[in-house]
């Protein structure tokens, strides 16, 4: 299927969401060539891969993991354009534009082919984590080749026993002579812990420096490069991580996830990021980063799959159009129930990308010093993540419904959506973890202030419309409930609140766009019905979730194990 980067949708997002113009000087003449470059690297020449690569695989021989064919020569591309360097700091080369354009850029490759796209995104994640906790002498030497891609970088975190409660991790690091730590353990699930795409890959590992407290207090960062440099100056001597084998995966088969052993009979030598023992800190500005690009990639599978069902529905002929005189069949775009499909599909994906657009925008002016930007951010991380995400795979699903039988037969390509949506509420922070983490910690923020300003913001802004103002007032109310429950009651509301929540500001977001659309063009036409569904059917949709949200702890835990498993 051909695929298409939604970049007038973009440049709508930068200009009335973002507000693109207020971060970057210049930034209408930057804008439309970094969009429109980048949809062509998406569309040209990621995208003819994406089926390559789930029916090929990576491949692992003998702790090499070898990609499909057509990765290496694509990602040479990425490299030689420069698409790395777009946001990182240029102090190391990068060009420092906004977060927000190169959300843009993002989301178009990880439509194009989200498997390959994930080398990109856990590199970026690894940047951030440097730029903000490494040491001088550690940006200088690891920074200049991450910015470009001519590295990668990973996020080393998961063990057997340690997934969500990443606290429960027995990597062990030793101090040695000069400083530095040797790095003993192993790790599960390590997207492109191996490859040949890059001439090195920067382990961040998480692990435990000999005799530190337990939990999650006593877990450190540390930087662990495939190759370390040897005498000659070079990255060129084995570091002792060895791949020993990687997963057979639902979906992103292109991406390697792989079981690494770090110092498993030789040597591996790794240095301390930040502060001993402030590992989650470090680990968090990483994390931070990708829960954002894992709910981008939930809204990019999103768009992929409604472009796909688009062109499905308007060329596939079926039936006659009911209360029609004319007896001839008619695409089944003209069936009230598939217009349905479609038009859902549309609106959650334009209204999840919102979200994150958003957020990103939020991003860039906390860089600038905005506090109260910021702070939003640490709100609605977890809402872009897990509602995103939550976007990709309903929307995915829709898509093959809208194939009818030939969505379940791989050829379409509707499957691949759903199958590599699927992963995206798992990682990065499960969705029920981004739901907890949301009801435990977000929600207190400035004592609840964040929460409430941005509810103010929302109801304030929507007065002309009724179900977006009945949803606001819903929510505010059940926020006062959480505050006050106990901490079981709360955690048993977090999921369908954070859905709630994520609604209403998605709610606001297309009601904002829904203002700023003109009628006279398709675009502006297809932009104000896409927002008025979103507001008219999923808006009051979610208002029946409200009474599972106060519904308590209680009825949960009230069957025993025994009667659970009966
Ligand atoms: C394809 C793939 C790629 C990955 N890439 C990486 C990577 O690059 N680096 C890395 O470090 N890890 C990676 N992971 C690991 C991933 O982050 C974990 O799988 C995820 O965090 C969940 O951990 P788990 O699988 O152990 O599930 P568990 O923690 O066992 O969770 C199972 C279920 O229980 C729920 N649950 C667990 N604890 C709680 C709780 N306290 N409250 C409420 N619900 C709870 C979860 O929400 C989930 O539904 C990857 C995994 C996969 C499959």
């Amino acid at each position: 299927m051909t695929f298409n980067p939604p970049v007038l949708e973009q440049r709508f997002l930068l200009d009335h969401i973002v507000g693109i113009a207020q971060l970057e000087e210049g930034a209408n003449d930057l804008v439309d060539p970094i969009l429109e470059e980048s949809a062509k690297l998406a569309a040209g020449e990621f995208a003819p891969l994406n089926r390559i690569g789930d029916e090929h695989g990576a491949r692992w021989k003998d702790g090499a993991v070898t990609m499909p064919p057509g990765f290496r020569e694509a990602y040479s591309s990425y490299v030689e354009g420069g698409w790395g360097t777009l946001t990182a700091s240029p102090d190391y080369g990068g060009q420092g534009l906004p977060y927000a354009l190169g959300t843009c850029v993002f989301e178009s490759l990880t439509a194009a082919n989200t498997a390959f796209s994930l080398c990109v995104m856990l590199t970026a994640g690894a940047i951030d984590a440097l730029q903000h906790h490494g040491s001088d002498s550690q940006k200088e030497r690891f920074l200049p080749k991450l910015i470009t891609g001519e590295w990668s970088g990973t996020m080393c975190l998961t063990e057997p026993q340690a997934g969500s409660d990443v606290g429960a991790l027995r990597s062990e690091a030793e101090r040695r002579d000069d400083g530095s730590f040797a790095i003993r353990g192993q790790k599960i699930f390590i997207t492109y812990g191996e490859h040949d795409l890059t001439g090195n890959i920067v382990h961040l590992v998480l692990a435990r420096i000999k005799g530190a407290p337990a939990g999650t207090k006593g877990i450190s960062l540390f930087l662990v490069p495939k190759f370390r440099r040897g005498a000659n100056g070079e990255f060129d001597q084995p570091n002792g991580v060895h791949c020993l084998s990687i997963e057979k995966k639902l979906g992103i088969h292109a991406s390697p996830t792989c079981v690494l052993a770090f110092g498993d009979g030789d040597e591996c030598i790794g240095e301390l990021i930040g502060e001993e023992n402030g590992g989650m800190r470090a680990m968090f500005t990483m994390m931070n980063n990708a829960r954002l690009n894992v709910g981008l990639q939930g809204v990019a599978i999103a768009e992929r799959a409604t472009q796909d069902a688009l062109a499905y529905a308007t060329t596939r002929i079926q039936g006659r159009r009911a209360g029609s005189e004319d007896p001839s069949p008619v695409p089944i775009s003209q069936h009230a129930d598939v217009r349905r499909m479609l038009l859902r599909m549309k609106a959650l994906t334009q209204a999840s990308r919102a979200l994150v657009y958003y957020t990103a925008g939020m991003i860039d002016k906390g860089v600038r010093g905005d506090r109260a930007a910021a702070t939003r951010v640490d709100l609605l991380t977890p809402l872009a993540k897990a509602y995103g995400t939550d976007v990709g795979c309903e929307v995915a699903s829709i898509g093959i419904q809208v194939h009818g039988g030939m969505g379940f037969i791989e050829e379409t390509g509707a499957a691949q959506h759903l199958r590599d949506a699927r992963i995206t509420p798992i990682y990065e922070g499960t969705n029920g973890i981004q739901a907890a983490d949301l009801v435990t910690r977000k929600l207190a923020l400035g004592n609840g202030a964040v929460l409430n300003d941005l509810v103010a913001e929302i109801k304030a802004a929507s007065a002309d419309q009724p179900q977006l103002q009945r949803l606001a007032d819903e929510v505010a109310r059940l926020s006062e409930y959480l505050a006050g429950a106990g901490v079981e009651d709360r955690l048993a509301g977090s999921y369908p609140y954070l859905t709630m929540l994520s609604v209403c500001v998605c709610g606001w977001l297309m009601a904002l766009q829904l203002g700023r659309a003109s009628e006279d063009s398709d675009f502006g036409a297809s932009k104000r019905q896409t927002a008025r569904f979103y507001l008219d059917r999923i808006v009051p949709e979610v208002m029946g979730l409200s009474a599972s949200v106060t519904a308590g702890a209680g009825s949960l835990y009230a069957l025993s194990e025994a009667a659970l498993l009966s």
